[in-house]
């Protein structure tokens, strides 16, 4: 078994729109970013990656790579399930907890964690939390994530 960690932060913009926890949030103020800025699934692309070994979002997905501009979460998460399997990997389960003040994620758990399990392709579970007003997700300037992946290799 291998497990991983991967963190993300993006600002918010000034439009609305956001992506997170592979949702649509038409209402919330979307986030800055080199694809859609969706914290949480760029940190399970990370823990992901951490976890196989094989580098991270960035040496995967990043300014070098001009055809991801603009990508999915999903379609990130799908990409990196399929070559953390491409690595003969399988993926036991993945957690990610979201920093910050809005949106609130409860009322849409069951629904993000659907929609990031069907992009991994393994059990995505989705936490919130806040910080107390400190910070830059305090101040609202922005969200942030963290996520764990665990892995075994047949
Ligand atoms: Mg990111």
């Amino acid at each position: 078994m291998r497990t991983g960690i991967g963190t993300d932060t993006h600002s918010f913009g000034t439009e609305r729109g956001l992506h997170l926890a592979g949702l649509s949030w038409p209402d919330e103020t979307a986030l800055t970013g080199h694809s859609d800025g969706d914290v949480a699934a760029h940190a399970v692309c990370d823990a992901l990656f951490s976890a196989a070994g094989l580098g991270d979002l960035g040496s995967n997905f990043g300014t070098d790579w001009p055809d991801w501009a603009g990508a999915s979460g999903a379609a990130l998460l799908a990409e990196t399930a399929a070559r953390v399997r491409a690595a003969g990997f399988d993926i036991a389960n993945v957690a990610v907890q979201v920093i910050g003040n809005r949106p609130k994620l409860g009322p849409r758990r069951a629904e993000a964690e659907k929609a990031m399990s069907a992009a991994v392709g393994a059990p995505v579970s989705v936490s919130a939390t806040t910080t107390d007003g400190l910070g830059l997700t305090g101040r609202g300037e922005g969200l942030a994530a963290i996520a764990t992946a665990l892995l075994t290799a047949p």
